[in-house]
C-alpha cells in the first residue's frame, strides 16, 4: 500500500525506534524527565521563545496557547477554513470559552491582510473586542499553501496578539527558506507538532514566554494531558528534529512531481508543501479506485481528493501511485 491519506501516517524509523528505546526517562509531572525537558528547551530556543512545553496533540497544543492568550468571553479571528476551527471539537468554545470570528478569504490559504485587519474589532469596542488572531502556517484546507512572511509582519502588527498553527511550520520554513527563529518573532504563541512530516509518532509543543508556559503547564494538567515517562515520545521528537526537518524538501519535490504527472486536476504551481488537492468529479470513486490498485488518498470536499506525501513514501512508491492515479482518473 502507498498510503497518501496523511502525513499522520508515518511509522518510527528504525533509527528513531532506537532513540525510543535507549531515551533517558523520569516522572515529568515531577519535572524530572531529561528528555522530555531537553526537548522544550530544544524548540523553546529554535523559535527564539523563553519556553516550550510538550503536550499529546496538536489540538491541545493550540487550545492550550489559545487561553493564554484569551479569557473567557473573548474574541478570537481566524479564517475560517482553519484548523482550530474546522477539526478541533469546538473547543476554542468548549474549553475555551472563547468565540471565534471567521474571515471568509478569497480562498482557503491565501492571507487577504486587508480582510483580516476591517474585521478586527478594537479595544473599547462594547461586545467583544478582538483579543488576538491565529493563522496556520502552512496552511493544510489550503493546499498546504505557505503564507508570505511580509503578510504575516502586517497582520501581526494590526492585531493585539498572533498565534500560530504551526503544525506544519517545518514545511513553511523548508519551502520559504525563513528560518524558525524568523516566524517565532512574529508570534505570542505558537503550536508545532512532531508527529505529522516530521514522522514522530505522537506529540506537539506549545512555545512562548516563559510565563505563559507556566499558565500552560497548569492548563495541561487540567485537561489531563500531563504525562509521566513521556520521555520515550520526546525522544522520538528530538530525532525528528535531528533528522527529519531538511528531508521535508524531498516530500515537497514529490508532491510537486504528481501535480505535474496530474496537471488535469491540479495546477502544480500552487503546490508548495506536501500535500496536492485534486479536484475531481467523484471523490469516493476516486479514492475506491484507487485503493483498490493500492494507493490510499482521502475525500477532502465534495469535488476534492487529498494526497500527501511524507516520510514512509519513497520515489519508487510515488512512480507506483503515479501510474495507478493516471489510470484510475485518466
Ligand atoms: C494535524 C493538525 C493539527 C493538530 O492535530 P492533532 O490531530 O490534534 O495532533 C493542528 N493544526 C493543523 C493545521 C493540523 O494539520
Amino acid at each position: 500500500m502507498i498510503d497518501l491519506r496523511s502525513d499522520t501516517v508515518t511509522r518510527p524509523t528504525d533509527g528513531m525506534r532506537t532513540a525510543i528505546a535507549r531515551a533517558e526517562v523520569g516522572d515529568d509531572v515531577y519535572g524530572e524527565d531529561p528528555s522530555v525537558t531537553a526537548l522544550e528547551a530544544e524548540v523553546a530556543e529554535l523559535f527564539g521563545h523563553e519556553a516550550a512545553l510538550f503536550v499529546p496533540s496538536g489540538t491541545m497544543a493550540n487550545q492550550i496557547a489559545l487561553t493564554t492568550l484569551l479569557p473567557p468571553g473573548s474574541e478570537l479571528l481566524c479564517d475560517a477554513d482553519a484548523h482550530i476551527v474546522t477539526y478541533e471539537a469546538g473547543a476554542a468554545a468548549a474549553v475555551g470559552g472563547i468565540s471565534t470570528r471567521t474571515v471568509v478569504g478569497p480562498s482557503a490559504g491565501v492571507l487577504d491582510v486587508d480582510a483580516w485587519l476591517a474585521q478586527v474589532r478594537l479595544p473599547g469596542y462594547p461586545g467583544s473586542p478582538t483579543t488576538a488572531a491565529a493563522v496556520e502556517n502552512s496552511h493544510m484546507r489550503g493546499g498546504g499553501a505557505v503564507l508570505p512572511y511580509d503578510d504575516l509582519k502586517r497582520l501581526r502588527a494590526g492585531v493585539p496578539a498572533l498565534h500560530l498553527d504551526g503544525a506544519r511550520i517545518w514545511n513553511a520554513s523548508v519551502a520559504s527558506g525563513v528560518t524558525f527563529a524568523e516566524y517565532g518573532a512574529l508570534f505570542d504563541t505558537l503550536s508545532v507538532c512532531l508527529s505529522k512530516g516530521l514522522g514522530a509518532p505522537v506529540g506537539s509543543l506549545v512555545v512562548s514566554t516563559a510565563d505563559r508556559i507556566a499558565v500552560a503547564r497548569r492548563r495541561r494538567h487540567v485537561l489531563g494531558g500531563a504525562m509521566r515517562q513521556a520521555g520515550f515520545l520526546a525522544a522520538a521528537g528530538r530525532y525528528a528534529l535531528a533528522h527529519h526537518v531538511d528531508r521535508l524538501a524531498d516530500d515537497h519535490e514529490r508532491a510537486h512531481r504528481l501535480a505535474s504527472a496530474l496537471d488535469s486536476f491540479v495546477d502544480p504551481g500552487t503546490v508548495r508543501t506536501n500535500l496536492v488537492l485534486l479536484t475531481v468529479d467523484d471523490p469516493a470513486a476516486v479514492v475506491r479506485a484507487a485503493a483498490e490498485e493500492g494507493v490510499l488518498l482521502s475525500v477532502f470536499g465534495p469535488r476534492t481528493v487529498r494526497a500527501m506525501t511524507h516520510l514512509d513514501v519513497d520515489d519508487e512508491g510515488l512512480d507506483r501511485a503515479i501510474r495507478v492515479l493516471s489510470r484510475v482518473l485518466g
